[in-house]
């Protein structure tokens, strides 16, 4: 793999993890991954909720102005449980796709849609940059050097 796959590689995996790491610290009580939004306010799961837990220790965001209900739907669609579901198929993405020969379907310059075209171990597949493109990595900017951070 050549330098840059390598980087963009480890700086995907880095990214990943440090998702499901922001996930599992976000985890209710060390338990509870699956939020859900009553109202303007987040909770954890009625059906995850011990049965000693008082309203304030099942309530993850509450409305005193924000989050509004849209937002409140947005951040319980995105709760540790989604996260960690995501991050866990993404690296099986990465290993079908990452430092490994296979076939895969690119755009070519045309815009034109090449169904098969095969990668060698050490080229990089489109599908590498478009998983690190989620991660917040920006098409056209340089990829990562040796030691880039996660942010
Ligand atoms: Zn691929």
């Amino acid at each position: 793999m050549t330098a840059q796959g390598e980087n963009l590689l480890a700086w995907t995996t880095a990214a990943i993890t440090r998702r499901e790491q922001l996930a599992f610290d976000a985890l209710s009580h060390g338990r509870a991954g699956r939020w859900i939004a009553n109202g303007a306010t987040v909770e954890i799961a009625p059906e995850l909720v011990g049965p000693k837990d008082d309203a304030f220790e099942q309530t993850v965001a509450f409305n005193e102005g924000a989050p509004t209900e849209e937002q409140a739907e947005h951040i319980a669609a995105n709760d540790p449980e989604s996260v960690l579901r995501r991050c866990t198929a993404d690296r099986k993405l990465l290993a079908l796709h990452g430092g490994v020969a296979h076939h895969c379907p690119v755009f070519d310059d045309d815009g034109g849609h090449d169904a098969w075209v095969a990668f060698y171990d050490h080229e990089t597949c489109p599908v590498i940059e478009l998983l690190a493109e989620g991660y917040g990595f920006a098409a056209g900017q340089t990829s990562p050097s040796k030691g880039d951070q996660v942010t």
